[in-house]
């Protein structure tokens, strides 16, 4: 159980020392553009993955996949949060043929410190993901993370955070916080989105053997994330790692216009360039491929050629 505990915290807590390994990527380029075939969200030792930049890449070409490292930063790992560090992490990225991407919480928008500069060091990355991990309310911090991580097979068992609290007050620091993330900072993918059981109704039961099945309320809560994804065109990710979001939500945005990218999340070398739950819901809800998340979103076709 403690080794379990050490584990899940290594996982939440990116704080052990960085490798700068030499390249040794010698001779792969970028890969596949199609959208079927970029892992966006991977994490490496800038943050709380278990594999070097350079293994991962190594291991993601080896399956014919196009790489998106994407570690953890600004408030959620205090070795990539000032510019400095931000510039040492594109630095090295660019030494590799992958996209530079960073996973930051969805809520952790600017301050007034550094702020102008942390933004032009952001502007340099490929790409962010801005996750489900924490949201406050009223009644105290309610930890997503603990659902997604029980969903993962990190977790025997889930209870919520809270015994009880305000879902509609849940809902709407959500949508505040997501919405002031996506205008300020430059967020093209929504990481691990899910309905959390507890919130599905409003009797507050969790039911973990299927999906939660929103009621009304619920239901116009996610009707309302999803309309934030189109407006301000933002991919919603399709995890390996957990599993999310649920299959109805993921209908209910294929309906709705928004678009979708995949992702292992992964944090150990054997599950790089894990798509198997994208690749299951594209093909189980027949997703058209125009709708997934591709390269020549990101990048122009010039710059496929460049070293990274
Ligand atoms: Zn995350
Ligand atoms: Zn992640």
């Amino acid at each position: 159980m403690k080794a379990f505990r050490n584990r899940v915290r290594r996982q939440l807590d990116p704080g052990r020392p960085v490798h700068h390994p030499h390249n040794t990527t010698d001779g792969l380029s970028l890969g596949p553009r199609d959208g079927l075939s970029v892992d966006w969200h991977c994490h490496s030792t800038w943050s709380d993955g278990r594999a070097t930049v350079a293994e991962a890449v190594r291991r993601a070409a080896a399956r014919g996949v196009t790489l998106g490292i994407a570690d953890h930063g600004l408030r959620d790992n205090r070795r990539l949060g000032t510019p400095s560090q931000l510039a040492s992490y594109v630095d090295d990225l660019r030494r590799y043929p992958v996209l530079r991407g960073m996973e930051i919480s969805v809520g952790d928008v600017p301050g007034d410190v550094a702020g102008a500069e942390t933004d032009v060091r952001l502007a340099e990355l490929d790409y962010l993901i801005a996750s489900l991990h924490i949201i406050q309310v009223p009644e105290g911090p309610v930890h997503a993370t603990r659902y997604l991580n029980y969903r993962a097979g990190l977790y025997p068992r889930y209870r919520p955070t809270l015994a009880r609290y305000n879902r509609r007050g849940y809902f709407d620091s959500w949508l505040r916080a997501f919405e002031a993330t996506v205008r300020h900072r430059p967020v093209k993918i929504l990481g691990h989105f899910c309905l959390l059981p507890e919130l599905a109704n409003d009797e507050g039961i969790v039911d973990l053997s299927r999906d939660p099945e929103p009621d009304a309320v619920a239901a116009e809560w996610l009707d309302a994330t999803i309309e934030l994804c189109c407006r301000y065109d933002v991919a919603i990710e399709l995890n390996s790692k957990s599993r999310v979001p649920h299959e109805s939500f993921v209908v209910r945005a294929l309906e709705k216009g928004a678009r979708f990218s995949l992702g292992s999340d992964a944090h150990q070398l054997h599950r790089v360039a894990d798509l198997s739950y994208g690749r299951y819901l594209v093909s189980r809800l027949n997703i058209p491929r125009h709708r997934l998340l591709s390269v020549a979103n990101i990048r122009p076709a010039a710059e496929e050629s460049a070293a990274g």
